[in-house]
């Protein structure tokens, strides 16, 4: 068994590891202040002048005094040390109470959601809508799931969920975090992935976007907007096509034999168009839709990607579902009655919760983990660590 890592730090003398989805990293017994006193220690290095902000984070991203005093040679020179928590799709496993005592272990500076929280489950936006974290979601099918047309007489649950979520609903739109300068770029709100919008009168009547083209502009002028020193994070339900056709690449169909590519052109369009016409630095393109899982018990899907150049990493956070029982208390090792007494107090038992953590330095991607976080009554602590991703350490 491995000890993994401090989260925020590199082991020393580690060179590059580029990809490693086998490599999974157990952390037992390992206690909250030993993860959280990472995440306070990178605070303590952009902030030294300040505590670390537990208990409760502020709504808007606590000021970073270090970062600013860093020289800045461009997009996300300067930003210092940042950390994002994705909640890849939710579908209903959210509880307020549980997932904020697992964020302030994980300190993020910003949370990002996938999308995908329900079948059209108003309660459940508007619940994460009161995270008391820096956040930005998007809406997935599952949000539109009865709702095929926008109406502005009638309030319908699409437009509750946006209501609930506000600016901090992407899609389309560019929403700005200066203290950490990065800036939050959604795609296609709704996506079912593939060649066809889904939701048509939806996206025109809401959006004006009548096809794939006008879709990608949109994303592209909402990506130009970002101010010149931010990196931008695109956030989209489905992940871009042309990061392969296999049935577990990042965005490959699983359900139908020989595979193919399931991802949106009009996002890889964007994209591919902001990287050859613009300055924009795209560090990182985080999405969900295609779960973890592969359809009939296929195996694991490819969670991380990279584009040309290795400019642009692709994340896939859609693991599902996102919550299950402790590793003690896991049903396959346990009896029926017991498992019956656990899934009757699931919501309140202790239970493991997913999330998958980024690290940036300068607008860099330094390293992505996919993390369970145990929450039991009050206590937070890190259950397993899974490093998919770690950047040559060069500035270490
Ligand atoms: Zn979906």
């Amino acid at each position: 068994m491995h000890r993994a890592p401090t989260a925020g730090q590199f082991e020393p003398g580690t060179h590059p590891i580029r990809l490693q989805p086998e490599t999974r990293m157990f952390v037992r017994s390992c206690s909250l202040s030993s993860w959280s006193a990472a995440g306070a220690a990178a605070v303590a290095a952009r902030a030294p002048a300040s505590p670390p902000p537990l208990p409760s984070s502020p709504a808007t991203p606590p000021p970073k005094l270090g970062s600013r005093s860093m020289a800045s040679s461009g997009a996300g020179a300067g930003a210092g040390r940042v950390r994002l928590a994705v909640v890849g799709d939710v579908h209903d496993d959210w509880i307020l109470d549980e997932d904020t005592k697992a964020l302030h272990f994980l300190q993020p500076d910003l949370v990002l959601f996938t999308g995908d929280y329900g079948n059209e489950n108003v309660q459940l936006v508007k619940s994460i809508s009161d995270l008391q974290f820096p956040k930005a979601a998007i809406l997935g099918n599952h949000d539109c799931w009865r709702t095929h047309q926008f109406s502005e007489k009638k309030v319908d649950r699409v437009r509750l969920q946006l209501a609930s979520l506000g600016e901090q609903h992407v899609g389309y739109q560019c929403l700005d975090f200066p203290t950490i300068k990065l800036s939050v770029v959604g795609g296609r709100p709704f996506s079912c992935g593939g060649d066809r919008l889904f939701r048509p009168k939806l996206l025109s009547q809401r959006y004006g976007v009548d096809d794939m083209a006008g879709s990608a502009r949109k994303i592209y002028d909402a990506a130009t907007a970002a101010p010149e020193e931010h990196s931008v994070i695109l956030l989209a339900h489905n992940g871009p096509t042309g990061l392969g056709s296999r049935i577990d690449d990042i965005c490959g169909r699983d359900w139908v034999a020989g595979g193919g590519d399931h991802g949106d052109p009009d996002l890889e369009q964007a994209i591919s168009d902001l990287q050859r016409e613009t300055g924009v630095s795209i560090p990182l393109v985080v999405f969900g839709h295609m779960h973890k899982s592969l359809a009939y018990g296929g195996g694991l899907r490819k969670m991380i990607a990279f584009g040309a150049n290795n400019q642009t990493i692709y994340l896939n956070g859609a693991v599902v579902p996102r919550v299950k029982p402790a590793e003690a208390m896991n049903p396959s090792t346990i009896s029926t009655s017991e498992r019956d007494e656990l899934q009757e107090s699931a919501s309140v038992g202790p239970m493991s919760r997913a999330f998958t953590t980024v690290d940036l330095f300068d607008g860099t991607v330094e390293k992505i983990s996919e993390v369970w976080v145990l929450v039991s009554g009050a206590q937070a602590e890190l259950e397993e660590e899974t490093v998919l991703y770690k950047r040559p350490c060069e500035h270490m």
